[in-house]
């Protein structure tokens, strides 16, 4: 089988399992507990704490572990938004193309009596900084822009943003999941104030993530309980998991260089393969996207059969989100960059990463033409518009 869906979840890294298992044997300990077990268990706690915020430019002290990413985008906006309340700022500003974990997070605030202001996107997938300084009012308690989209992997200008909401006096957060451990991140010098992310985007293991937020900038306890994570995310820490996450994010990060310019090579392979496909086109701006993201529509087909057909091809892709396929919705990233519904149902997802081969890309382009063709050959939509009778969206 060929994994070409690292979006949605990546193969946990020998390094990761490693520390894993190093951590069950040796740090079983609670790291609450004052005796010797215990505080052998907070010390591997605080390593792994140290570790994951010198990834991405931050101290330890403004580490705190969660759930994974959508833990850490619920605690970042809900948090920002009552403490904006406090000081009657009741204005919150994201985009139209966020993970769902921060779009419900909105939609829920919405019904609390927040106003969300949902910047509007181009066909490259990218949001404008000048949108961003139109949107900002007096009353706004929050920006929220992801680092990297999940679905077309267009890389947003955080560093921008960050620079502008620092000016402003509004606090940043950019649910950074799909970016750390595959680009180069300093919080310090992008003027994040609050960043998630999520262990298992990067060869760590599922169910543990982080949210970054800076020193100064207020959080208020998510989860109820013990004092665990300063006081504001109660429960006994998933030591081995969060062990796991650390070793993982310090192997990624230690071999970027090296696997960007691989899934890189993989990527404009795929997206030069992948064009010479009539009447499909390339989703996301062609540049500034994640190394190892191909998203593509075709005319005529349906998401859904091209993806059964090509797991039995021994292709592992996806239509889109993990989080909405499964969903007759078509993706709302690709509706948002302006894809008609017809044609956002036509949608292709190949995220390929270290694990990659030359040949895995090769096969993949012979697998999606084979199968692309076939689908078109039974479609009654693709007949009609070789008649003449409908008009092709993509040219
Ligand atoms: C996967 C993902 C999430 C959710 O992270 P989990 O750890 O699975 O909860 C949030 N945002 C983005 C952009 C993601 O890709």
């Amino acid at each position: 089988m060929i994994y070409a869906d690292n979006a949605a979840t990546t193969r946990t890294s020998a390094a990761a399992q490693k520390a894993m298992i190093d951590t069950m044997e040796r740090f079983w300990g609670n790291p609450s507990s004052l005796h010797t077990p215990g505080q052998q268990a907070k010390e591997a706690l605080q390593a792994a704490r140290k570790s994951v915020a010198k990834a991405i430019g931050a101290q330890p002290q403004e580490i705190y572990f969660t759930s994974g990413g959508s833990e850490a985008d619920n605690q970042a906006i809900v948090s920002a938004a009552k403490a904006g309340a406090l000081k009657g700022k009741k204005h919150l500003v994201t985009t139209a193309i966020e993970h769902h974990a921060v779009l419900h997070t909105m939609d829920q605030l919405s019904k609390e009596g927040f106003e969300i202001t949902l910047l509007p996107m181009d066909e490259s997938g990218i949001v404008k900084v000048q949108d961003v300084v139109a949107a900002i009012r007096k009353d706004t308690a929050l920006v929220s822009v992801m680092y990297a989209n999940n679905e077309i992997g267009t890389i947003q200008p955080v560093a921008e943003i960050g620079a502008l909401c620092r000016e402003l006096g509004v606090p940043f957060h950019t649910d950074a999941v799909q970016a750390v451990g595959h680009l180069p991140i300093d919080v310090r010098t992008q003027n994040i104030d609050m960043l998630s992310l999520s262990g298992h985007k990067f060869h760590g293991p599922r169910g543990v993530g982080a949210l970054y937020v800076r020193r100064g900038i207020p959080l208020l306890t998510f989860i109820h309980g013990g004092a665990q994570e300063s006081g504001r995310r109660a429960g006994t820490e998933n030591l081995p998991a969060i062990a796991g996450m650390a070793a993982a994010l310090e192997d990624t990060v230690t071999h970027m260089a090296e696997n960007t310019a691989h899934a890189e090579k993989l990527r404009d392979t795929l997206i030069e393969g992948l064009s010479r496909i009539p009447h499909s086109a390339l989703n996301g701006d062609r540049e500034r996207r994640l190394p190892g993201n191909v998203n593509f529509c075709f005319e005529g087909i349906e998401g859904e059969s091209l993806l059964l057909l090509l797991d039995d091809k021994g292709v592992a892709a996806s239509s889109g989100s993990a989080c909405t396929s499964g969903s007759l919705d078509p993706s709302h990233v690709l509706l948002a960059i302006g894809r008609p519904h017809e044609v956002a149902h036509g949608s292709l997802r190949l995220t390929l990463d270290v694990d990659n081969t030359m040949e895995d890309a090769e096969a993949i382009i012979t697998a999606v033409t084979d199968v692309v063709n076939y689908l078109r050959e039974m479609s009654p939509v693709w007949k009609a518009l070789q008649r003449g009778e409908r008009n092709y969206v993509i040219q």
